[in-house]
C-alpha cells in the first residue's frame, strides 16, 4: 500500500472503487464523510505538520513506525489507517478467506464463526475511538487486537491484515448507535483477498 508523495506532502489515496459502491453497507453518504471529509482532514492537518518536523520527505510508513506520540504520529496514522481500511473493503466483497490465511484463523481461534464473533466482542468492548485490528505475528500467527485512537499494529512489530475502523464516525450516518449493527453487516463486504495478500507477502 502506498501513498504518493511529491516529497514535501501526502496525497490522499484515490478509493479502490467508486465512492458508493459499498452501499447498502456503508452508504455514499457515509463515504463523503468518512474519506472526503475525516480522511482528507487527516491529510491536511498531517501537510501543515510536516515542514516543521524531522520527517520532510519520509515515507508514511516511516512517519507511522517512528513518529514520537503526538499530532504527527496521530494524523499520519489515521491516513494509514483509513487507506488500509478502504483496500480491506470491497464491493465484491464478503465470503471467507481462503488458503494460508483461512488455515491461520482456524488454527488460531478454531472456525471462521468464532473468529468473526472475536472481532465482533473486540470492536464492541474497544472504549472510546477506535480500530479493530485483524494481525500476523512474527510467529506466523494470527490475532485479533484493538487499537485506541490512531494506534497502529507495526509499532508493535506485527502486520496488520485487515481492520475495521470503529470510531463513531464511520458507522453514525447509517447504524446511529448501532456499533454491533455495524460490525454485524461490515463481513459483507470484507475483501478477504487484501487480508491474504497481507498475510502470504
Ligand atoms: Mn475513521
Amino acid at each position: 500500500m502506498t501513498h504518493a508523495t511529491d516529497e514535501k506532502s501526502i496525497i490522499l489515496p484515490d478509493l479502490p472503487y467508486p465512492i458508493g459502491a459499498l452501499a447498502p453497507v456503508l452508504s455514499e453518504e457515509t463515504l463523503r464523510f468518512h474519506y472526503g471529509k475525516h480522511h482528507q482532514t487527516y491529510v491536511d492537518k498531517l501537510n501543515s505538520l510536516l515542514p516543521a518536523s524531522r520527517f520532510v520527505g519520509a515515507s508514511l510508513d516511516t512517519l507511522v513506525k517512528e513518529a514520537e506520540a503526538g499530532p504527527l504520529f496521530n494524523n499520519a496514522a489515521q491516513i494509514w489507517n483509513h487507506t488500509f481500511y478502504w483496500n480491506g473493503l470491497s464491493p465484491d466483497g464478503g465470503k471467507k478467506p481462503q488458503g494460508g490465511l483461512a488455515k491461520a484463523i482456524d488454527d488460531s481461534f478454531g472456525s471462521f464463526d468464532a473468529f468473526k464473533a472475536k472481532f465482533t466482542e473486540t470492536g464492541l468492548n474497544l472504549f472510546g475511538s477506535g480500530w479493530v485490528w485483524l494481525v500476523k505475528g512474527t510467529d506466523g500467527k494470527v490475532a485479533v487486537i484493538p487499537g485506541a485512537n490512531a494506534a497502529n499494529p507495526l509499532r508493535d512489530g506485527l502486520r496488520p491484515l485487515l481492520t475495521v475502523d470503529v470510531w463513531e464516525h464511520a458507522f453514525y450516518i447509517d447504524y446511529r448507535n448501532g456499533k454491533k449493527a455495524y460490525l454485524d453487516a461490515i463481513w459483507e463486504i470484507v475483501n478477504w483477498r487484501f487480508a491474504e495478500e497481507n498475510f502470504a507477502r
